[in-house]
């Protein structure tokens, strides 16, 4: 069954979260991360052909199982003894043949022709019901609430639509539990996903299209290799012709975090030989000479010149408003963003070793001025697990 998470608060300046709540080791109690949930494939040729795949899709299925199991039992790979560290995992699986969904050589990413791209993010922002009917989107977010803030309203027009939401919005900080009133984690994390089962009813999307991969909030960094896995899973999956994401932009731990796992899963499928979604981006919020922005871009050059900034009508404004109301918890956080327009634009290539921006990251303005170099140092090991190249 599908299964709704709940989202977190979107750190404000005001309210700086303790240092432990970041990027800190999991504890050995952890549970063991969950496998997505199988979903129904759908049968859809993507319409950008330009390479045949060499695999099936249920072969790519098995042997990403394998790499994600493998990934989970590696995760600890720093703290393994040497010993064990010079051994290939892989091996144990699969004798000397690594799977090749991870291994075999290092890869690129995807590149879209630009033309192809701008057609497709038309339709995407089209008010024209008609145009969008024949368009699958993939909506991928680190926390619930960041769907309603960058696409809630343009989510009534997509024809076809997936949200995933990468956390369950609940950290595992028991004084920001508290702060909003739980006495356990599990408790906000059920009040998160309800609201946003309310919020997503009022946008129109079927209960059975909300996705949660249920992370810890604030720890998708801690599983960047296997995050991208699932990710890849699930586009696989669902085959769609567009996957709406956030850019990387220093704002939020896990919203890079996604951001990597989505740009990273489509370089994983090319190497596959399958052909990858166009990936775009929406609004979230990043620090901008230490200050804060929201529903902006970070600048950036090229993917500029496709941005699309959508004027929602009285109505569309409407729904967005009631979306937000739907987020209880968030209201200090969501009073902060407007509903007159949403933004969009061609997700830009990424070095995901080096910082978004010069200057002080959103993340590293509350305390950890260093946070954003464990974030890089994070993303460094998930691209050598996942054999990616940087760029
Ligand atoms: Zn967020």
């Amino acid at each position: 069954m599908f299964h709704t998470g709940g989202g977190r608060p979107e750190r404000m300046s005001d309210t700086p979260p303790p240092r432990s709540e970041f990027l800190t080791e999991i504890p050995q109690q952890s549970p063991p991360p969950q496998l997505v949930t199988p979903i129904p494939r759908i049968v859809r040729a993507s319409t950008v052909t330009d390479e045949l795949p060499i695999v099936s899709p249920t072969e790519r299925h098995v042997v990403r199982l394998a790499a994600i199991e493998s990934q989970i039992r590696w995760m600890g790979e720093a703290t393994l003894p040497r010993s064990a560290t010079g051994m290939s995992p892989w091996r144990t699986v699969f004798g000397e043949q690594g799977p090749f969904a991870i291994i075999k050589r290092k890869a690129g990413r995807f590149r879209l022709p630009r033309a192809f791209k701008n057609e497709l993010l038309d339709r995407f922002c089209s008010t024209d019901n008609a145009g969008q009917s024949t368009l699958t989107t993939l909506i991928v977010v680190a926390h619930p609430d960041d769907e309603s803030i960058g696409a809630g309203a343009r989510l009534r027009h997509l024809g076809d639509a997936y949200v995933i939401d990468v956390t369950d919005g609940a950290p595992r900080d028991d004084s920001c539990v508290l702060r909003h009133g739980y006495q356990k984690r599990e408790e906000y994390a059920e009040a998160r996903r309800r609201e946003l089962h309310d919020a997503m009813v009022i946008a129109g999307l079927p209960e059975d299209r909300l996705i949660s991969l249920d992370f810890v909030d604030g720890e998708a960094t801690l599983r960047l290799a296997e995050l991208c896995l699932k990710v890849t899973e699930l586009i696989d999956s669902i085959r769609p012709d567009v996957v709406l994401t956030h850019p990387y932009e220093g704002g939020h731990t896990d919203h890079d975090a996604t951001a990597f796992a989505v740009h990273l899963a489509c370089g994983v499928l090319r190497r596959e030989g399958a052909s990858p979604p166009a990936v775009f981006e929406l609004t979230s919020y990043h620090a901008r000479d230490g200050q804060k922005v929201v529903q902006e871009f970070l600048p950036h050059a090229r993917a500029d010149r496709g941005q699309r900034k959508v004027t929602l009508s009285e109505e569309d404004r409407g729904i967005k408003q009631r979306i937000f109301e739907c987020f209880g918890t968030q209201r200090t956080v969501l009073e902060k963003f407007g509903t007159e327009f949403e933004k969009f634009r061609p997700a830009p290539r990424y070095v995901f070793t080096q910082p978004p921006h010069a200057g002080t990251l959103n993340y590293e303005l509350y305390g950890d001025p260093d946070r954003g170099k464990t974030w890089r140092e994070y993303a460094e090991r998930a691209l050598r697990i996942l054999r990616m190249r940087r760029g």
